[in-house]
């Protein structure tokens, strides 16, 4: 390819629309547009880099036996329906953009295709004979994701390979995903990615067993917690760890404190010199289901940990499994009350001085609100849901808060805590399940000797076991060796194409440019030819080109009429492996050779490139995985 007819645009200043340095590049080096947020054109370079991403994919996945299919992206609602997602991933912050056809049909565009897949099962999967099977597509997925950023990072639209596994029972779905787990460590590793694999919250898509690869970089969005002795690693949504022993409190009897003003740990642990690790500090919430069943929830927190939102939520939708799937947990405050319409008055509870004994009774009806308004928030064509407040608290607390034998907490009374309370005091006890976040330095369950430490990771992968969820929830079932029909067991295995391509600039850049690994560089080489205006070189070039080109090597020819400087500095910034120059040298047939990495150079004889190079090209190139049997 002749970079004169590339469409090439490279700009020499940062784009004010990029924070981080991978969207910088990839916009500076003209792989990228942004046409809307989170909406992005793959330009040529890019969609090389793509075809090798995903090339690399199929072969890996290939060598599983697992079978390549292209699945419909426009999907009717009432599979999600069935599945019980619709309303989830619809309504307020879901992500699914939806329509209404001309037949007046709901339609979603697929963000994830587990309801697609299982109802083909459903159809196609008859006995334990065709089992297993592993299914999987490379496609554009569409999520409308509240906060699209970082350009290809997390985008509204973007390529994924999403697989799918169907198995006549959990030993064999413990295989495959055995199986994914190593073909995803050679994806990763093919194309020149450092990555971690950490233990994973498995979300709204359900589930037991997952796992996450990370791509290790400052701008990663998500925290991982991993040991020093690498046998533990976690994404913070799922960590675990043994909190630090909490300060006895002293042995005199429950009182009341004054403590006016006092509303927070912090405040109240100064003013009397309490540890924060002997107050039991208590958080009022409110969580959202799709049916419009508002609960409250009481939180019950040692003083000194935090909240991890993501184990609230799991064990909301744990206990409250029935009313269409959460949809939201948020503080409950007057500003809530406003904006879920909850028809409820605050005005009897006591914050800052809440108690894990909270009297339901606090919860009082509002005269004025009207009840009938729906819940605010993006518009739905449905009829809006009346939200339904629950009077009742859920109480939970987290077993660092309930092993306390005796603490400070609020005394559900303004201006006042109690000291020496003990859960006996307190009526009946809440239910117990981890709430805390795991923090970098908190000791390691498996080896208390060894400490958390954070690092960020770019989420490119995510594997899940997903049992029998979609499969019972849309009928999809076998006649197992028995004779007796069984819902399918199932796995779920999902890689960001295009996220992992902005990855990879991420981890391989310097202060010129990109440095893409050779595996997945658009080009291997690119021939500059440093002035047009001499002959000898114009002839030289074109020689090397096209016997490279001959010899299979992919390669640029930069024959455009540029300073050599502007070349050399585009060449640098789009990255490819190897740079060519032919410059003053050509008379005598001598080409100077630059690696992008590391940027040794080298003088050759012209007859000598290309060998070197299919040998250097040979070298870096991992050795590939056979294809299945
Ligand atoms: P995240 O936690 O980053 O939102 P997710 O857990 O929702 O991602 P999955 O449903 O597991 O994502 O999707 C599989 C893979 O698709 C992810 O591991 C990630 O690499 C990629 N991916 C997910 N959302 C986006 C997005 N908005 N833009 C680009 N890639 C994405
Ligand atoms: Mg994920």
């Amino acid at each position: 390819m002749r970079v004169s007819r590339l469409m090439l645009v490279t700009l020499r200043d940062d784009p004010a629309e990029a924070e981080i340095v991978s969207h910088k590049l990839l916009l500076r080096a003209g792989y990228t547009r942004r046409i809307s947020s989170g909406i992005y054109a793959y330009l040529p370079l890019l969609w090389r880099v793509l075809q090798k991403i995903s090339q690399i994919v199929r072969e890996e996945m290939n060598a599983t036996g697992a079978l390549e299919v292209l699945l419909p992206q426009l999907q009717p609602a009432d599979l999600w329906e069935r599945s019980g997602r619709w309303a989830g991933y619809t309504a307020g912050e879901g992500i699914m953009f939806h329509l209404t056809d001309r037949q007046g049909r709901e339609q979603g565009l697929g963000p994830t295709h587990e309801e697609v897949i299982t109802a083909l099962a459903a159809d196609l999967i008859r006995s334990y004979r065709q089992l297993p099977v592993n299914l999987y597509q490379i496609q554009t997925k569409f999520r409308d994701e509240i906060r699209p950023r970082f350009g290809l990072m997390r985008g509204r639209e973007f390529i994924m390979k999403d697989a799918y596994s169907f198995h006549a029972d959990e030993a064999s779905l413990r295989q495959t995903y055995a199986e994914m787990d190593g073909a995803y460590r050679r994806i990763f590793a093919r194309c020149g990615l450092r990555t971690v694999a950490v233990e994973a919250d498995s979300g709204a898509i359900g589930g037991s067993a997952s796992q996450e690869f990370m791509v290790t970089a400052e701008a990663g969005e998500d925290l991982v917690l991993a040991s020093a002795d690498a046998r533990y690693a976690a994404n913070q949504e799922r960590a675990v760890s043994l909190a630090s022993e909490a300060v006895p409190l002293g042995p005199d009897p429950c009182q009341q404190l004054a403590t006016p003003g006092q509303t927070s740990i912090e405040a109240l642990a100064a003013a009397h010199g309490f540890d924060p690790s002997q107050i039991v500090k208590v958080l009022l919430l409110a969580a959202r289901f799709a049916d419009g069943t508002v609960q409250p929830v009481l939180v019950s927190l040692r003083g000194d940990q935090q909240l991890n939102e993501v184990k609230l939520a799991n064990a909301i939708t744990a206990v409250l499994a029935d009313h269409g799937g959460l949809l939201e947990v948020a503080p409950l405050d007057g500003a809530l009350v406003q904006s879920w319409k909850l028809g409820v008055s605050l005005d009897a509870i006591p914050f800052g001085y809440l108690g894990p004994n909270l009297d339901d009774a606090t919860l009082k009806i509002a005269t004025l609100t009207n009840v009938q308004v729906g819940i605010s928030g993006a518009p739905s064509p449905k009829p809006e849901v009346t939200p339904r407040l629950k009077r009742q608290f859920l109480r939970l607390a987290d077993p660092t808060a309930l092993e306390l034998q005796r603490f400070v907490c609020g005394a559900n009374k303004k201006d006042s805590h109690r000291v020496g309370a003990s859960w006996a005091d307190l009526g009946p006890l809440p239910q117990t399940v981890d709430l805390r976040a795991a923090q970098p330095g908190d000791r390691c369950l498996h080896d208390p000797s060894q400490q958390l430490e954070a690092t960020r990771g770019i989420e490119v992968g995510h594997i899940f076991q997903l049992g029998r969820k979609y499969s019972q929830a849309l009928e999809a079932t076998f006649t197992n060796e028995a004779g007796q029909e069984e819902a399918l067991w199932m796995g779920c295995y999902g890689i960001g194409v295009s996220r992992l391509a902005q990855a990879a600039v991420e981890q391989n850049h310097d202060a010129n440019g990109i440095c893409w690994p050779l595996a997945i560089a658009p080009f291997a080489v690119i021939v500059v030819i440093a002035s047009l205006n001499e002959p000898l070189q114009v002839e030289l070039a074109e020689r090397l080109y096209g016997e490279l080109q001959a010899a299979g090597v992919e390669v640029l020819l930069d024959d455009r009429d540029e300073r050599a400087g502007v070349k050399f500095k585009d060449a640098d910034l789009i990255g490819i492996p190897f740079r060519v120059v032919v410059g003053r040298g050509a008379a005598s047939g001598q080409i100077e050779l630059v690696s992008r990495l590391g940027g040794e150079r080298q003088d050759l004889a012209a007859d000598d490139l290309l060998p070197h190079l299919m040998q250097r090209i040979a070298a870096e190139s991992p050795v590939t995985t056979p294809a299945h049997p």
